[in-house]
């Protein structure tokens, strides 16, 4: 056990900023290293990431380790496994968490083959006993949570979902910042992106958005579907959808919000005509404030919603919107 070693936390850059969840997870992996002993230390690589990984260093991490370079310009899976191997075996950490995205979840297990130490996926809490970490995972679609004990072999991994910490927002921690090599071999390289195609999405993202307003099949017809549209402007907020639209071809796929989708945790997430399925409630439930619309008084839903409006959606949104324009004014 490199009891003592702390924690290396895995950040994500997205262009020369950095993805929200990789905040968090400086939130969990200081809860982790008060408990294991220790510091944080992050690994980050891209192109032209200083003021992510200065702004990683002034959130909280006491080390940070960048790689810098065109090989790192896309999270590719055989680079990103070199690169955190090779920072674990510098670090000896007694624990790594990594960013439950869609790059973490596919380079995540082969570092931990690669180690041949256990892993323990989607992770939305996290403990130490007996110096061991033990991590909350919800499992049968959300319906169930389990405790998993990463005994064994160190270090301890994990994957860690989206929205389930704090982001850290400290501005005055002093880390060091240093520059690492990362040996690449053919095999690591093999993959290459040849061409990002960005979808023409309207409006915010839904990563880190701070407010959701979501649309389901009881807006009726794609174009009903504006009402959301407003709703969310007047709010301010990100467009959000059901995997019943999107599947539909109302919404592209960006936007569903569920276990196929994304997993979002806003200060505010309004459901309209949404039934609230529980692979729709997975991706939200962590939301702060739920409010839902709906018709249909027992709809699921409702039994998660901090406030609920039992009502025709048609009648119900635009009497909001005309609300919260003269609440704003
Ligand atoms: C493996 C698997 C993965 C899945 N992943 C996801 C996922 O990631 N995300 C997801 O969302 N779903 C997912 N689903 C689908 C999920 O089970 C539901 O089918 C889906 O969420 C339903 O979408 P909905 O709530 O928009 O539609 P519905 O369930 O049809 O609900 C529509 C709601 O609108 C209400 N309504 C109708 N008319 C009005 C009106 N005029 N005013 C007010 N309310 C009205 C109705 O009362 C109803 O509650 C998944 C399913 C499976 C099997």
């Amino acid at each position: 056990m490199a009891e003592g070693n702390g924690v290396l936390i895995v950040a994500e850059a997205a262009g020369s900023d950095l993805r929200p969840v990789s905040l968090e997870l400086i939130t969990a992996g200081r809860q982790l290293a008060d408990a294991l002993g220790g510091g944080v230390t992050a690994v980050i690589g891209g192109m032209a990431i200083e003021d992510a990984a200065q702004r990683l260093a002034a959130a909280g991490a006491d080390k940070v380790l960048v790689a810098d370079g065109d090989a790192f310009a896309d999270v590719t899976a055989g680079v990103w496994t070199a690169l955190v191997t090779q920072a674990i075996e510098r670090t000896q950490p007694a624990a790594v968490l990594i960013p439950g995205t869609t790059a973490g979840r596919d380079y995540a297990p082969r570092v931990a083959a690669r180690l041949g130490v256990g892993l323990a996926a989607d992770c939305v809490e996290l403990a130490v006993e007996d110096g061991a970490v033990v991590a909350v995972r919800p499992v049968l679609g959300g319906r169930v949570q389990t405790a998993v004990k990463l005994a064994g072999n160190t270090p301890q991994m994990a994957t860690v979902r989206a929205g389930s910490f704090e982001r850290a927002t400290g501005s005055d921690g002093n880390g060091s910042v240093e520059l690492i090599d990362v040996s690449l071999s053919d095999d690591d390289t093999r993959v290459k992106v040849l061409e990002l195609v960005q979808e023409a999405a309207a409006g915010q993202s839904l990563e880190g958005a701070d407010r959701i307003v979501s649309g389901g099949r009881g807006l009726k017809e794609p174009d009903q579907f504006k009402l959301v549209e407003d709703l969310a402007a007047a709010l301010g907020a990100a467009v959000g959808a059901s995997r019943a639209v999107v599947d539909a071809g109302w919404r592209p796929h960006s936007e569903q919000v569920g276990q196929t989708g994304q997993t979002v945790s806003p200060r505010l997430y309004v459901a309209v005509g949404i039934s609230g399925a529980v692979q729709h409630l997975v991706g939200m439930q962590s939301s702060d404030y739920i409010v839902a619309i709906n018709r249909d008084p027992d709809a699921p839903i409702f039994k998660i919603a901090s406030f609920g409006i039992v009502g025709d959606l048609f009648e119900v949104v635009p009497a909001v919107i005309d609300e919260v324009k003269v609440a704003r004014a």
